[in-house]
């Protein structure tokens, strides 16, 4: 009998033992199958089975499109972690990363300004903001940059709109705001703000923040669906978005708002130890290696992440962030360096930095991760060789 399998990159052969040395690893994207594990150990409490007569109708039982008891877990969620405080704050879903960033630019920009406001971001950022925001060209918004151009800069009747991650994609820090001002609002992206990539040092509190289940659980497939959430201090913000989703997609899809809610229940329980530990526990690994070998290179370095108190773990965590923010310390074009190495980076040029940087991602299968390793060694030693 053949066994059918899906071989990593480097593998091949009918049960994907056969290796091979010369091919490329990929260190793009940001797909968290680092939790793939986790999930694996827990098949049986996390799976679903939906009824043919399950949620045919357009609306739950009180006219809405979300559910409830996913509000109410989610809130749970935030309080067990302390990384948001949802106390007096409304709750949103959206279609993926698309529909919330720009369901909250849309609601953050008047209809009548004189003006459309202007988006920015401060550099290092992650893409999506600016190709979005450029692709719906709508008159009451333009994505205008780095937010530094704009620090000193207020015009009456022109409102700002800053997007904050935090933690950042792709350098892990925990940024915050830079414009300051009575037309300015910001939208913080929490993608990362969960215990495997960062210390939780306090609950965020700002008035739009956006979170998704694809880095907490690794669900980024489902993301389509209503695995982003958005919580929200202002009342008619929330009813623009809401209404957004709903000319849009109609709400969100009941079956993923049902796998969410089964997700959610086996995080939720003992704590959400079991998860966090795991999460911080594969990402603390993942960055020890790695900086053993990058700090044996005058080649490349890494950013530096302090250590900080987790009110979550309850001590003082080091660093364990999603990506690796690589610098090629000499003049050369940091993504062909890599490439020559046989590892598919990205280029630090996608975030707006220069052509000495790239990103490594390091929530991927531990496979790719310890491939990954394997070509970065092969790396360094030629550096050391070559001395
Ligand atoms: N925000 C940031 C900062 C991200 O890095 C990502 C995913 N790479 C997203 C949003 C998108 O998340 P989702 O999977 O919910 O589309």
């Amino acid at each position: 009998q053949q066994t059918i399998c899906e071989c990593n990159s480097c593998y091949g052969g009918l049960d994907c033992s056969q290796f091979f040395s010369a091919c490329t690893v990929n260190a793009d994207g940001g797909d968290p199958l680092f939790l793939e594990p986790f999930w694996v150990q827990h098949a049986a409490s996390s799976a679903i089975v939906v009824a043919g007569w399950h949620r045919m109708s357009y609306y739950y039982g009180d006219q809405s499109s979300t559910s409830k008891e996913l509000q109410r877990h989610i809130r749970k969620l935030h309080d067990m972690v302390g990384n948001a405080v949802t106390q007096e704050k409304y709750i949103t879903f959206g279609a993926g990363s698309t529909q919330l960033l720009n369901a909250a630019v849309h609601a953050l920009s008047s209809d009548n300004a004189s003006s459309p406001a202007r988006v920015v971001a401060s550099i290092p950022f992650y893409p999506v903001y600016e190709e979005q925001t450029d692709f719906f060209r709508s008159v009451d918004f333009r994505f205008q940059g780095d937010t530094s151009l704009w620090k000193n800069y207020s015009e009456a009747g022109t409102d700002m709109i800053e997007f904050v991650t935090s933690p950042n994609n792709p350098d892990g820090q925990l940024n915050k705001a830079v414009l300051q001002g009575q037309n300015v609002k910001a939208i913080y992206d929490r993608a990362y703000y969960w215990p495997h990539f960062t210390a939780i040092p306090a609950p965020a509190d700002e008035d739009v923040m956006i979170f998704t289940l694809s880095k907490l659980t690794g669900h980024a497939g489902f993301s389509l669906a209503s695995y982003r959430w958005a919580v929200l201090k202002d009342k008619a913000t929330y009813e623009s978005m809401e209404r957004y989703s709903e000319l849009n997609t109609i709400g969100v899809s009941r079956e993923s708002q049902l796998r969410a809610l089964k997700l959610l229940k086996v995080v939720l329980q003992g704590g959400g130890k079991d998860l966090f530990e795991f999460g911080h526990q594969t990402m603390r690994k993942r960055w020890e290696r790695l900086n053993k070998i990058i700090s044996m290179s005058k080649r490349f370095s890494l950013q530096k992440i302090a250590p900080q108190y987790c009110i979550f773990f309850k001590k003082v965590r080091e660093a364990s962030p999603a990506y690796a923010w690589v610098n090629c310390e000499k003049e050369e074009d940091c993504y062909e360096v890599f490439q020559a190495g046989n590892i598919t980076s990205r280029k630090g040029r996608r975030f707006f930095a220069g052509d000495r940087y790239v990103r490594l991602s390091l929530i991927r299968s531990q496979d790719d991760f310890d491939l990954l390793l394997h070509k970065l060694n092969q790396l360094v030693s030629e550096e050391q060789g070559s001395e």
